[in-house]
Order: structure tokens, then C-alpha cells, then sequence
């Protein structure tokens, strides 16, 4: 057999995302041997998308400080999110904002030459008070510029880029040390060894499971897979965020930012329907209030259009200066997507598959961290995982919007610190484990059989309705049981799957087959831990269960693959510094 070539690195960055390229920056400028793996062109990755903003208590236009920021991720979170984490985030926030302005970021300004900052859903100043203006924006295009500063800058400190890699899965020896991970290089079809002393994950989110998403076709969850079949468990995914504006049938996002900026959702009557349902915070409450909104108002007759099937977002008001200058992006998704011009028009909405809450389990220095049976957890030697497809949990039961960019830059650099200092104690390579890169090439052999058998794109079209109508917006125990029968109906069928053309496609295809394995994993745990979580909270909707159940369920959920069975671990409600917040009525 042709021996698979080996590359050695001190760290794997598996994603070149925010968090991948934040932390890869931090290794690379600290001298360390750094690898950046990544599927697509760095500057593809999701993260390039985010369009709303960047959190941080600068206090720029209103009051503000970290504290009421840490208040309201508390409180956005649904009580669920862990407070030693969220403070930790919130207190580094405004100094990594401006570290990044020095990378390049070009955020929009003020008149007095201070970083503009835009009203989102779920800010307040002095805990629960009046709006705050906390996401700093780049326009509507703040993803974008922040991932070509990473990138500019990685390339500027000589770290090592894969471009075109898919991992397939990690290599962890019997002692449970990471050791990096068996890649193929997408255009040739070859496997590739990257032995490393430190593997961090940052791989994003898992949004294609559903089939109205904001999510772009790389976002299949391949991390949160890979780390299931290592035997690491999953937490919170029964915590799926559905972000309320995508444009109506299509998905595709409309940022919180145009209600930041003023817009305003209206029914079929012409009702700002939101004063109902929050009054004090409206259409600026957290995204899983007004989703729910959205849904109920559709739900009960009030929808728009022929088909009374959405709501409609109205931000004509706001003037075309406005719209021309601080949401350009959003007014030119609207007229390709929705063919409306929001300057006279409102655009039509309804709610969107957009963020995974739950993911690998990790604690506040980017460590993957596993239950231990006796005492507290342990962490994984050597891996490490940021950003959407970890849990740290900073998002608790619902992320507010402008804190996932947030969260990864933020955990991109605690990793990378924490990495460094591994280094120095585990100086050298340990011998990669055999089994692993035999398991690993397995699965990617299983694809080379051709003839006949179901098809991929049927069975993964499939997938997605079901996430869709089984473990939507709201679910009951009923749908939710359903749900999971008919995806193990659709991993029975994804086994008996077959390539259909060889010549042409093959790699990709292959890789698109690898893909949907990760997803079917990364769904069934979402749709198992949301059958078992009997209470409502955050995103997580219970018709049959429709309060927050502190006394049983102020928990985290693990998921483990083997046994796809649920444990669960305390929340850690004491902060580092700051007083706890205990839970309260959580009401906008
Ligand atoms: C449309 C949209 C708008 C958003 N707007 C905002 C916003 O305004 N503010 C905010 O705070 N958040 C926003 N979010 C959320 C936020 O952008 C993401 O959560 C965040 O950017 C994720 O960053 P990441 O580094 O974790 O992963 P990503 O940016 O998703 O990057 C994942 C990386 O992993 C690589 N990868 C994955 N699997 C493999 C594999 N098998 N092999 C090799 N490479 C792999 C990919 O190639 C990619 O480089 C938005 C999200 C979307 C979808």
C-alpha cells in the first residue's frame, strides 16, 4: 500500500472561521509550528457572513459597562449559560474590540471618530433598564471584515494554511491524548496525516439540518461528529436558535441589526404586533420571543401574503440615507431575494434555522472537557474547541445576537493561551494511534463503492424537512418521538446509500457524503435531547411543557453516540468575580 504522507505540527486548527484564524493568530505570533486546516477558502468560511455586529460594553453611544452585558447573556440565555464563562467573556470583550480595530477591522464611526454602536435585542442598561447600544458594526458587513483582518494578519505571521482539506476524523491514542487528524485534500482525493501535539476544533455550526436556514452549505456540524465518534459527548443540543427575520421561504438572513436600527415587524392587520408579546423591549426582545411571535401570529390567521404565510419587517420609515449607508447589505439581499426595495417597501419574514447553542463540551480556556464518573469533569489532553461548534457555555438556552462573534474571538485567544502553555509542558510528539487512521480511511473507503442504492441528495433533502417539522419552533412530546424514529428511518437509508456518478463528481460528492454523515449524527442528537428536556426554556419550546422547570431542569444535557443516551451536568452559576445572578422571570 502507498504510504499516507505525514505532516507535524505543535497545533491543528481544524476551521478557519473567527475562531479558528483568532486563535491560530495568537499561536503564530507566539512562535508556535501552527496548521490551519480548512474545507473551504478561509475567507469563505461562515463567519464572513455575520452581518449585524460585534458585542462589547464600549459605551460609545449609551452608558454602558460589562456587567449589565453580563446580566443581559445571563438572562438572554434563559439562566442555562454558565456565569463564571459569561463574565469572563464580557469583561475581555472591550479590549479584544479594539485589538481588533488595530488588525483592521474598519467599523463604521462616529462623528467623534468613536466606534458606532448599534441597539440589539436583549441589551439594557443597568439590568433590565432602558435599551443599551452595545454591537459595534462594520456596516452590515462586520463578518466580513473581521475575517479578512484574520486572515491578512495570519498570513502576515506565517501561519500554515491547508486550504481545500476535509478532516475526516481526529486521532486520539488509548490514553486519550489528541494527536491531530487524517485529512484529504479535496481536488486530488488524497489523504493527508497532520500529527500534532494540540488539535483545536473550530468548525462552526451545524445549521444545514434544517431546511430553511440562514446556514451555508459548509455549515454540516462535521466537528460536533467528529467528536461524537471519538466517544465525547454533546451538550445542549436541544438548544437550536431560529433567528425570526429570514426572508419568507427562502431563509436567507435579515440582520437584527434593522431593528437595531428602527424597523418594526407588522401582521396581516398592519398591528406592530411585538407590543403584545414584550412590551417593554418589542420588536428588540431576544430572538426566541419574537420567533415565537412571528409563529404564533401566522399561526393564528394574522399572516401576510396570498398564503397568510409570513409577516411583513417595515423600515421604509428610517429613510433611504439610513438604509443606503448603515444596512447596504441587507437592502441588496432584499431586492434579489424578496425583489422588494426596502426604502418603499417592507420585506416579508419568517423565522429561520440560524445558530447551534449546544456543541462539544469545553470550559473557558477553549479545553474539551468530558464527565468524569467520580468529581469534577476532565479535560481531554490536548484538544481543545472554540467558537459554534463548542459549548462553553456562553449562550446558554439562546444567544443574543452580536455575542457568537464575540465568543469566538474571545475563546479563539483563551485556547490559543492555553495551548501555548501545553506546549511547553508536552514538548514532544506522541506516536499516532494506527486504529485511528485505519477507522478514519474506512469511511472514506465505504464511499468508493458504487451501483445501486438510495441516493445522498434524497436522503439529505429528507433530513432537513423532518428537523424542520419535527424540531421546529415549537415541539411536543409526540412530534418530537416521531422525529426521531424517522431519522434513524433516514440513517438506515443513508447506510444503504450509493455515489451515483463516479466519473464526474466523484470528490465531491464523496465529500458531500461525509457531510451528511456528520449532520445525521449532529440531528440526532438534537432531536434525542430535545425529546428529553420536559420544560420549556430559551429556544427550546414545549407545547406540552410550557414553563422553565428550574427544579428539574436547570441542567446541561450531554449526548453521547454510543449509547444515544442522555446524562446531564450542574450549570456553573457562580461567576469569577461578580455576584451570581439566580434565575428570575425572564420577561422583555
Ligand atoms: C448569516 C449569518 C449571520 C450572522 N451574523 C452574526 C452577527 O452579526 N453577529 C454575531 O455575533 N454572530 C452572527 N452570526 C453567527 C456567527 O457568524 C457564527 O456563529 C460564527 O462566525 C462562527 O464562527 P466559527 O469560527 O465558529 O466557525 P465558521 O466561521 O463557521 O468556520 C468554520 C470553519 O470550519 C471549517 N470546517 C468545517 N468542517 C470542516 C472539515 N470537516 N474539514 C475542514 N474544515 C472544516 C470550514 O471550512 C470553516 O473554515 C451569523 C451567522 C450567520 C449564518
Amino acid at each position: 500500500m502507498k504510504q499516507i504522507p505525514r505532516r507535524r505540527f505543535d497545533c491543528l486548527v481544524i476551521g478557519a472561521g473567527g475562531g479558528g484564524l483568532r486563535a491560530a493568530l495568537q499561536l503564530a505570533q507566539a512562535e508556535a509550528h501552527v496548521a490551519v486546516v480548512s474545507k473551504v477558502f478561509p475567507t469563505r468560511s461562515h463567519t464572513v457572513a455575520a452581518q449585524g455586529g460585534i458585542n462589547a460594553a464600549l459605551g460609545n453611544v449609551l452608558p454602558d459597562n460589562w456587567h449589565w452585558h453580563m446580566y443581559d447573556t445571563v438572562k438572554g440565555g434563559d439562566y442555562l449559560g454558565d456565569q463564571d464563562a459569561i463574565e469572563y467573556m464580557c469583561r475581555a470583550a472591550a479590549q479584544l474590540v479594539i485589538e481588533l480595530e488595530h488588525y483592521g477591522v474598519p467599523f463604521t464611526r462616529l462623528a467623534n471618530g468613536r466606534i458606532y454602536q448599534r441597539p440589539f435585542g436583549g441589551q439594557s442598561q443597568n439590568f433590565g433598564g432602558e435599551q443599551a447600544a452595545r454591537t459595534c458594526a462594520a456596516a452590515d458587513r462586520t463578518g466580513h471584515a473581521l475575517l479578512h483582518a484574520l486572515y491578512q494578519q495570519n498570513l502576515r505571521a506565517k501561519t500554515h494554511f491547508f486550504d481545500e482539506f476535509f478532516v475526516l476524523d481526529l486521532l486520539i491514542d488509548d490514553q486519550g491524548y489528541a494527536l491531530g487528524a487524517v485529512v484529504l485534500e479535496i481536488e486530488s482525493g488524497e489523504p493527508l496525516i497532520i500529527e500534532a501535539k494540540t488539535t483545536l476544533l473550530a468548525t462552526g455550526g451545524a445549521g444545514r439540518m434544517f431546511r430553511t436556514t440562514t446556514n451555508a452549505l459548509i455549515n454540516t456540524g462535521d466537528g460536533m461528529a467528529m467528536a461524537l465518534r471519538a466517544g465525547i459527548p454533546l451538550q445542549d443540543m436541544e438548544f437550536f436558535q431560529f433567528h425570526p427575520t429570514g426572508i419568507a421561504g427562502i431563509g436567507v438572513l435579515i440582520s437584527e441589526g434593522v431593528r437595531g436600527e428602527g424597523g418594526y415587524l407588522i401582521n396581516s392587520e398592519g398591528e406592530r404586533f411585538m407590543e403584545r408579546y414584550a412590551p417593554g423591549a418589542k420588536d428588540l426582545a431576544s430572538r426566541d420571543v419574537v420567533s415565537r411571535a412571528i409563529y404564533t401570529e401566522v399561526h393564528e390567521g394574522r399572516g401576510c401574503g396570498p398564503g397568510k404565510d409570513h409577516v411583513l419587517l417595515k423600515l421604509d420609515h428610517l429613510g433611504a440615507d439610513v438604509i443606503k449607508k448603515r444596512l447596504p447589505g441587507i437592502r441588496e439581499s432584499a431586492m434579489r431575494f424578496a425583489h422588494v426595495d426596502p426604502i418603499e417597501q417592507p420585506i416579508p419574514v419568517y423565522p429561520t434555522a440560524h445558530y447551534t447553542m449546544g456543541g462539544i463540551p469545553s470550559n473557558r480556556f477553549g479545553q474539551v472537557v468530558m464527565p468524569a464518573h467520580h468529581g469534577p469533569e476532565e479535560p481531554v489532553p490536548g484538544l481543545y474547541a472554540v467558537g459554534e461548534c463548542a459549548c462553553v457555555s456562553v449562550h446558554g438556552a439562546n444567544r443574543l445576537g452580536g455575542n457568537s462573534l464575540l465568543d469566538i474571538i474571545v475563546f479563539g485567544r483563551a485556547a490559543a493561551n492555553h495551548i501555548l502553555e501545553y506546549i511547553v509542558e508536552n514538548r514532544y510528539h506522541r506516536p499516532v494511534p494506527q486504529a485511528g487512521i485505519d477507522q478514519a480511511l474506512a469511511r472514506l473507503a465505504r464511499w468508493d463503492k458504487g451501483g445501486a442504492g438510495e441516493s445522498v441528495d434524497e436522503v439529505r433533502e429528507s433530513l432537513r424537512a423532518v428537523m424542520e417539522e419535527y424540531c421546529g419552533v415549537f415541539r411536543t412530546q409526540t412530534l418530537l418521538d416521531e422525529g426521531i424514529s424517522k431519522v434513524l428511518e433516514l440513517e438506515a437509508r443513508l447506510q444503504r446509500a450509493r455515489l451515483r456518478d463516479h466519473s464526474k463528481t466523484f470528490n465531491t460528492a464523496r465529500i458531500e457524503a461525509l457531510e451528511l454523515e456528520n449532520l445525521m449524527d449532529v440531528a440526532l442528537a438534537t432531536v434525542h435531547a430535545a425529546a428529553v428536556r420536559t420544560e420549556s426554556r430559551g429556544a427550546h419550546s414545549r407545547l406540552d411543557f410550557p414553563q422553565r422547570d428550574d427544579i428539574h431542569w436547570l441542567k446541561h444535557s450531554l449526548y453521547s453516540k454510543a449509547e444515544r443516551k442522555l446524562d446531564h451536568k450542574p450549570v456553573r452559576m457562580k461567576p469569577l468575580t461578580a455576584e451570581p445572578f439566580p434565575p428570575k422571570e425572564r420577561v422583555y
